[in-house]
């Protein structure tokens, strides 16, 4: 016995009212005696039955699950780790990681809410050192799959207070890195124009943020967008309207390096 979609595709196109279980029930007997004898095809049987059901009862058909494909992007909070909590800014008003737990929620829901990207907000490393610490996030990292990027959230100081400005960390030999970096530079030269770009910076072992670049295996970056310890950096980025930009500007970053 062929299948019989005209059953099919003629249920689906009935309009029966939301009180209509009586015809519910006609139908249901007339598609149990059509496919009696084909029980290979009795799946497709109760997709009909399904439909019809749910017509009769007024409700919507089931959604269908469908394959979420979005890029997954990893949004970690630096110095979230139990005991670090990072630098602090000059005013000693906040620091990186109560800072950035803020900046990587919000980002987290603009990104969630685009639908562009699967964000995965990182937080409260687990380990004891450093070190353990990035191991801690190199698994999870792993575990989710294909990730597309992994961002770290952080923010410069310096004990000379007239070092200013923006610096995206990568590891030296990761081209995407570079590129990505360097669009991250510029994203945010274009939403803070008065902020000194001090542009992509290539990080090599031993240096600032080594272990964390090199050791995961997907394309890292440091963002480190301003100097806490700089008064102009901080006047700008404590402010309300400083840090919804910059929640804007990474957002916007990571869609078009991703994407
Ligand atoms: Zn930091």
């Amino acid at each position: 016995m062929p299948i019989p979609t005209t059953i099919a595709k003629g249920a689906d196109r009935l309009q029966i009212g939301s009180n209509n279980m009586k015809l519910y029930r006609l139908l249901f007997d007339k598609i149990n005696e059509l496919y009696k004898n084909s029980p290979e095809l009795h799946e497709h049987r109760d997709v009909t039955l399904e439909l019809l059901k749910n017509k009769a009862e007024g409700k919507d058909p089931p959604p269908t699950q469908e394959k979420d494909d979005r890029p997954i992007v990893v949004v970690a909070v630096g110095h979230s780790r139990k005991g670090d909590s990072g630098a602090t800014t000059w005013d000693g008003s906040t620091n990186e990681h109560r800072y950035n737990l803020q900046i990587a929620t919000q980002l987290c829901e603009l990104l969630e809410e685009s639908e562009l990207v699967k964000p995965v907000l990182l937080s409260n490393y687990g380990g004891k050192t450093y070190s353990q610490a990035i191991r801690w996030l190199s698994d999870k990292v792993n575990s989710l799959g294909t990730v597309a990027l992994v961002v770290e959230l952080h923010f410069n100081s310096a004990g000379n207070p007239k070092a200013k400005g923006s610096e995206f960390l990568f590891w030296h030999s990761s081209q995407k890195g570079a590129q990505f970096a360097q669009h991250f530079s510029q994203k945010m030269t274009d939403f803070f124009p008065t902020l000194v770009e001090r542009g992509p910076k290539p990080i090599k072992s031993g240096q600032r943020g080594a272990l964390f670049l090199r050791r995961l295996a997907p394309v890292c970056l440091l963002l480190e967008p301003f100097f806490g310890s700089s008064t102009s950096d901080w006047k700008i980025f404590k402010s309300t309207r400083g840090k919804s930009d910059l929640v804007r500007c990474y957002f916007e970053a990571i869609v078009e390096s991703v994407l």
